[in-house]
């Protein structure tokens, strides 16, 4: 397979690794467990350690198993680089360790999911001004800069709510700025949409969802998409500058982002995920096809008052997510009418799971207000729009006349 020819995005992902030639032609990339790489001279190994030469050092900065995932995610977002984490919180930490310092600010979407805005939270108690904005408007980002700004975090499908941020003119203010851009693409995917073609300089995916997509791994990544330029970074520390600009972001994040705070990507996870993304195309397309049939199912319901999901015209943002993505994504979010309890509405389904992952093959369900956003309480809650009947679906990738009839029939009993 050469390089050269443009091949789609499955076949680019399938036949990634045989690329660099997978050893004894193992068809998958091996699960390497050593923790240390030994050398038959000394000199190269102080050479590698010197980052004079290629080659693993020590497993919580990187293995091949966990190279050859990074490279295949750097090919699904068209980047120049990746690295992986523990978790997709490991990766979005590792932003926060290895770009912010006391005194700088950072503006952010207030739709975000619930661990990254409790992990903002930390960062405001450390000396980092973290101003919440609804990024649904670029006018609510721009108000919000300082001289101070670092960069700009969004969601690109907000979880739980479904809030598309107004994606492509933060890219243009930010780069009119000098400002980096961050933008968590996991909602989306690569399959569904690519940052880069907004101008996004840094890419979130948490790969437990739906890139891993069976809900058997945990995993983050951050990938640099090569749009944004390090000498415009005024943290970059003189030891991560010996490369090319372009490699200062990474290299600064591998070593105090990852190395030095160590949720590293076990190998055993990075393999599970490189099979799932083998059908994160397939998968995405069944689970919008789902989601959109779904969507327009409860919409129509006299039970349910309200639905969020991109792909409905009612969507604020229906006329951009159409723009810009491939197709909906898994997640939509409803509320049932006062007086119906969600509770016994959940427990009257047969398929559909009470349970907190997204992105799985399985059709997951679950009350926000009372599990996954408790902890910021109420008041909060209802600044990101979250009612305290919402429900949270992530589809799955069942029979579309199987998932409606589940939801027909527990519906039915309210
Ligand atoms: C789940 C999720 C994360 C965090 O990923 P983990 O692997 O659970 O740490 C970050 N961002 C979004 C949008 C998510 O849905």
């Amino acid at each position: 397979m050469s390089d050269k020819k443009n091949y789609g995005f499955t076949t680019t992902i399938l036949h990634n690794d045989r690329q660099k030639g997978i050893e004894h032609g193992s068809l998958h990339k091996p699960i390497h467990t050593s923790v240390a790489f030994g050398y038959g001279d000394a000199r190269q190994l102080a050479s590698v350690f010197q980052g004079k030469e290629p080659g693993f050092r020590y497993g919580r900065q990187g293995n091949p198993t966990i190279s050859a995932l990074e490279d295949k995610v750097t090919k699904m977002e068209q980047g120049v680089g990746t690295i992986c984490f523990a978790t997709g919180m490991g990766a979005i930490g590792a932003v926060f360790q290895a770009l912010l310092r006391a005194g700088d600010h950072m503006v952010s979407s207030s739709f975000l999911f619930g661990n990254t805005n409790s992990l903002w939270q930390t960062a405001a108690g450390q000396g980092v001004d973290v101003a919440f904005v609804d990024a649904t408007d670029v006018a609510n980002v721009e108000a919000a800069l300082t001289p101070a700004t670092r960069l700009v975090f969004v969601e690109t499908i907000a979880n739980p709510r479904t809030q598309v941020a107004d994606l492509k003119r933060i890219g243009a203010l930010c780069k009119a700025r000098g400002i980096l851009y961050v933008v968590d693409n996991t909602m989306t995917t690569p399959y569904l949409f690519r940052p880069k073609d907004v101008g996004a300089g840094l890419v979130v995916n948490a790969l437990t969802k739906s890139i891993g997509g069976h809900g058997n791994a945990l995993g983050g990544s951050l990938t640099d998409t090569g749009v944004y330029d390090w000498n415009q970074y005024p943290h970059i520390y003189e030891n991560y500058k010996k490369a090319a600009p372009a490699q200062w972001g990474l290299a600064q994040i591998r070593a105090k982002g990852l190395r030095d705070f160590g949720a590293s990507l076990a190998p055993e996870a990075a393999h599970h995920i490189a099979v799932g993304a083998e059908t994160l195309a397939l998968r995405m397309e069944r689970t919008s096809s789902n989601a959109l049939a779904l969507a327009r199912m409860l919409e129509a319901d006299e039970r349910v008052a309200a639905v969020y999901y991109p792909g409905l015209a009612s969507h604020p943002q229906h006329g951009i997510s159409g723009e810009l993505f491939r197709s909906y994504g898994s997640l939509l979010s409803f509320e049932l009418k006062d007086g119906i309890d969600c509770f016994d509405f959940l427990n009257r389904l047969k398929l559909a799971i009470p349970a907190s992952n997204l992105g799985d093959t399985r059709t997951l369900i679950i009350p926000v207000a009372h599990t996954i956003f408790y902890e910021m309480g109420p008041v909060r809650r209802a600044s990101m729009g979250i009612a305290e009947s919402l429900i949270r679906v992530s589809v799955g990738i069942e029979d579309e006349a199987d998932l409606l009839d589940d939801f027909r029939t527990a519906l039915a009993g309210c």
